[in-house]
């Protein structure tokens, strides 16, 4: 592997959301780098956000884990490793392979992701592996492979721009998916007849640019499409022969909006009828959607009624029509590619699927592979804590801040018998709570591949060389998988073997009638450009993945959170990011300018319930709700509505004692998907008064 020289320019992928911008690196004769973005990518065209444009700022190596540590004492790779695969394998023979379980991220790069997974799911024998994606998307996921028979995104970043109307529901894309917004701005100045709907409770950066702002109740959004699918039938404009020739469920689903109990949607007719006479009037239409369906107790459901009113008029995998969810992370995607779900095999297979386990098993040699889904995210946790898991390994993600009930987190994983962490950083909350303690390689440092929101794959590559000791989590994993015994199946030497090893892998997906093979493509892993994936569309003519070839319009019906708000616990909280942090502020934290716009944890309160409950301007508020406390400002706007307050997740135990949110997020999930209820506990606030 070369190091970039000095003057050189490199092509890289940003670090973060999922949009996937391309990145063009520099180091200047003096060392110093820069960057921009690249004009010929094309989820951006040279364009960056704010977060993209300051990722030279965030370099240094504060904070930086320099060498394996264990119980907090400097020790050299092989004692760590040597220890972290004697332990997981005394573990596995004294407790089975259930009792241990590793937890990843959608940080890390596909060829990460692959090892991870090939190591637990065919090597250890066991599903537990899930990752914090699950926060983010799951209900994406659950929900396309029960309308498509496979996870796999109609459209492309194009739709929006060629769409007449474009439906933004649960998504801030101003802050959340900057580049992305900023190309629908752009299209919609180019194209004024272009109109764009923003589906929100909440007044966002968003709402800006939408001709309609539907400041829907919380969770109604089953209700809502569910009364434009019956105008939709009512009206006559239901794509007959389409729905003839490639979909099922059409009836049921039907008749479940018919019986829809709810009627209340927080908005007014007028509002309504808008937003039905806009949507059934225009052909060329794409609904977004994003974690404000999905972290939902009924974000699947959710997901299935967005979906049904595509599958009813045919407004699907053509240009400028269709359901299109956007990934929070920089490579959520490319984990639900490879299988880094509890739930997932790589290529779109299925792990409870006799056919596709023999397959996969077959191609890895694996001696063993579970046969149910594993623990997802939340009840991970939850095994951590009462015993089940006795040892978990951490790979480049934060749950004790990010988790919900992260304080449960905390207690439950100082109390687990065998903690590792693999982090770029030593002084995390959860890499406090670590036995092992392994220094991982991170952006500028690594190389391998990310698959954005529109399945657009890239490359990241190495410019800087690593900090300290620090190693490629691939290079990690495979490691302990060779001292676990595996050493012909752990042989890498570089991320290309393991993508080239993915690539012949994916031809798998053609046998079982799956369109994922990446193998064919004509692609040497060095020079990959992304120029073939993200642009295809998908079930125009329909070509589903259900057996019959079918898509599924499934019949839903609205669900209420599963937090009920009461005396004690009045408000409901909606959680969030900001436009210049990126979750828990390992890597945005260290860019000074990224802090100039907001610099401490708020909550967004609405002035009538401030002055109810005595909350100044600016003064410190108490958040409570049955999990944990927080401390944070309070910005009095009426951006929200009287009983709903907002709270960004950003800020940690490193940064503010008292901004952890997700201590107060309830652990409630969705049933289908797993995913979390994180935008819809009930909480208190109350003016703070220090002891
Ligand atoms: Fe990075 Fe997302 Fe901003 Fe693009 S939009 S520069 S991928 S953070």
């Amino acid at each position: 592997m070369k190091d970039l020289g000095l003057g050189n320019t490199v092509k890289t992928t940003c670090a973060y959301c999922g949009v996937g911008c391309g990145v063009l690196a520099t180091i200047s004769p003096a060392g110093e780098v820069t960057v921009k973005g690249d004009p010929e990518h094309p989820a951006n065209y040279g364009r960056l956000c704010s977060k993209g444009s300051a990722l030279a700022d965030t370099l240094s190596s504060i904070g930086r884990l320099v060498s394996p540590e264990i119980g907090g004492v400097k020790t050299d790779w092989d004692t760590a490793l040597e220890l972290v695969a004697k332990r997981f394998q005394k573990t596995i023979a004294e407790h089975g392979p259930d009792s241990v379980a590793f937890y990843v991220s959608g940080q890390l790069l596909t060829e990460d992701y692959y090892v991870a997974n090939k190591l637990m799911k065919g090597f250890i024998g066991s599903a537990n592996i899930d990752t914090n994606s699950r926060l983010c998307m799951a209900s994406s996921v659950a929900g396309h492979r029960r309308a498509f028979g496979t996870d796999t995104v109609p459209g492309n970043y194009e739709d929006l721009e060629q769409a007449d109307l474009v439906v933004l529901t649960g998504s801030n894309l101003a802050w959340c998916h900057p580049v992305i917004y900023q190309r629908l701005l752009a299209a919609k100045t180019t194209n004024p007849a272009m109109k764009v709907v923003n589906i929100d409770p909440r007044r966002t950066a968003t709402s800006d640019i939408a001709d309609l702002h539907l400041q829907i109740e919380v969770g109604a959004d089953v209700t809502l499409f569910n009364r434009l699918l019956l105008a939709i039938v009512d009206s006559g404009h239901v794509d007959h022969d389409y729905v003839a020739a490639h979909v099922n469920g059409f009836d049921a689903a039907v008749e479940a909006a018919r019986n829809e109990a709810r009627a209340d949607l927080g908005i007014s007719d007028a509002d309504l009828q808008a937003f039905i006479d806009l949507w059934t009037g225009t052909e060329k239409v794409v609904t977004v959607y994003s974690q404000g369906v999905n972290q939902s107790s009924s974000g699947s459901d959710k997901v299935n009624a967005i979906i049904n009113c595509h599958l009813a008029t045919g407004r699907i995998g053509h240009a400028g029509m269709g359901p299109f969810s956007v990934t929070g992370q920089p490579n959520a995607m490319g984990g639900r590619e490879v299988g880094g779900l509890a739930n997932m095999l790589a290529c779109h297979l299925d792990l409870e699927n006799a056919d596709h386990r023999e397959a996969v098993q077959d191609f890895w040699h694996a001696p063993a592979m579970p046969d149910q889904a594993g623990l997802k995210a939340v009840e991970m946790f939850d095994a951590v804590a009462d015993g089940r898991i006795k040892a978990i390994w951490i790979m480049c993600t934060n749950p004790v801040v990010s988790m919900p009930e992260a304080d449960k987190v905390r207690t439950a994983l100082e109390d687990c018998d065998f903690v590792v962490v693999s982090d770029m950083y030593g002084d995390t909350d959860t890499a406090l709570t670590a036995d092992v303690l392994l220094p991982a390689t991170g952006w500028s440092e690594k190389d391998g591949t990310v698959t954005n929101s529109d399945r657009t794959i890239s490359r990241q590559r190495r410019f800087l060389a690593p900090v300290g000791q620090a190693k490629h989590d691939w290079d990690i994993i495979s490691e302990v998988g060779r001292r676990m015994g595996w050493e012909r199946a752990f042989a890498y030497t570089a991320p290309e073997d393991i993508f080239r090893e993915y690539a012949a892998l994916s031809s798998l997906g053609g046998k079982f009638g799956k369109d994922f093979d990446i193998s064919a493509w004509d692609i040497g892993y060095d020079c990959m450009t992304p120029t073939r994936w993200g642009k295809e569309r998908y079930f125009g003519n329909g070509g589903f993945y259900h057996a019959d070839g079918r898509a599924k319009m499934l019949p839903v019906q609205y669900t209420a959170p599963k937090s009920a708000p009461t005396d004690a616990f009045p408000l409901r909280m909606n959680s969030g990011r900001v436009r210049d942090h990126w979750h828990t502020m390992t890597r945005t934290g260290q860019a000074a300018r990224l802090s100039q716009h907001l610099a401490e944890p708020f909550i967004e309160i609405h002035p009538a319930t401030a002055e109810r409950l005595g909350i100044k301007p600016a003064h410190l508020v108490e958040v409570t709700s049955p999990h944990g406390k927080a401390i944070v400002r309070a910005l009095i706007t009426d951006r929200v509505r009287r009983r709903e307050v907002f709270v960004p997740i950003h800020w940690t135990g490193q940064y503010s004692s008292a901004g952890r949110v997700d201590a107060l997020v309830t652990g409630y999930t969705d049933p289908v998907s797993g995913q979390p209820e994180s935008k819809a506990t009930c909480v208190d606030a109350q003016p703070f008064a220090a002891d």
